[in-house]
């Protein structure tokens, strides 16, 4: 019995796992058990949350007498904790963010070259424009130098470590940098808030100016989440300090 909010795409999921209190302990990280369930019985349902930025991507979910096999439990009883921060390991660097925050930024800068001044001048030629591309697409490289490490350790069988900390502290912060910078760009043009979605393929409604000033609201106020699912920014810092520079 309970709820779980803020479970990602769970309306599209036929199971979803639960870290369980099965005993007390003396540590909160113990005690906890990692419980698969069937969402498809009558004990659970599973009701929406819009986002501000107009998006069905997150739930609550609602457990009411919710049952489930012995056999769902995954490793033994009360090691759930250690089982989820593998999870949460691989969900903050076992992805690669890199590639598509720099096909992105060259979207916009193709974009930019098509927003002229009245003085004929394109936005793609401004110094302001410059500089600010490159500030973030060097700190975006640079994230793909670590994702490649990452992933090289993954292929010689070593877990992703607490370096993904690293990845997701930088990769949300270059996300939400991208998303401002797409909102500067298209100006007015990007104040349009789409509530229909999808925003992409046949479904896609028409664009009032363009299909990269209709997205750019949206995605900037969707990436404010970046900063926290996964573990917030702060949280990421504290790992870092204490399991990367040893402080
Ligand atoms: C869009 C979205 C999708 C999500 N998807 C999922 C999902 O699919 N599955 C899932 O399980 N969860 C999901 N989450 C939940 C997400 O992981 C949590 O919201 C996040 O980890 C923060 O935890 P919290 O909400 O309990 O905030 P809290 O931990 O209460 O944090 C509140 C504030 O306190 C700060 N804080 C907390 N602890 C510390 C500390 N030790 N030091 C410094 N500052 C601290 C935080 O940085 C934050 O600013 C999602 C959240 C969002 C917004």
């Amino acid at each position: 019995n309970g709820s779980k909010i803020w479970t990602t795409h769970g309306h599209h999921a036929n199971k979803i796992f639960c870290l369980l209190r099965t005993e007390k302990a003396e540590r909160p990280q113990q005690g906890i058990s990692f419980i698969l369930l069937d969402l498809d019985q009558p004990g659970i349902s599973v009701k929406p949350i819009i986002t501000l930025a107009g998006d069905h991507e997150v739930n609550q979910v609602f457990f009411d007498d919710a049952v489930t096999p012995i056999e769902n439990l995954v490793g033994e009883e009360g090691q759930g904790w250690e089982i989820a921060k593998f999870l949460l390991e691989n969900e903050r660097g076992g992805s690669c963010h890199a590639p598509e925050l720099l096909a992105d930024l060259e979207r916009l800068d193709l974009a930019a070259s098509q927003e002229i001044f009245e003085d004929d001048c394109k936005v793609s030629e401004t110094r302001t424009w410059r500089r600010k591309l490159a500030d973030i697409r060097l700190r975006a490289q640079a994230l793909e130098v670590t994702e490649l490490q990452v992933l090289a350790n993954i292929m010689e069988g070593l877990e992703p470590g607490p370096q993904t900390s690293l990845i997701k502290f930088v990769a949300s912060k270059v996300r939400q940098e991208v998303d401002g910078l797409a909102v500067d760009l298209f100006g007015h043009a990007a104040l349009q808030l789409e509530t229909q979605r999808p925003l992409y393929g046949g479904n896609a409604p028409q664009p009032i100016f363009s299909q990269g000033a209709q997205i750019a609201t949206p995605r900037y106020l969707n990436s404010r989440a970046w900063t926290i699912f996964g573990g917030t920014n702060e949280v990421q810092a504290n790992i870092i300090s204490k399991t990367v520079l040893g402080l």
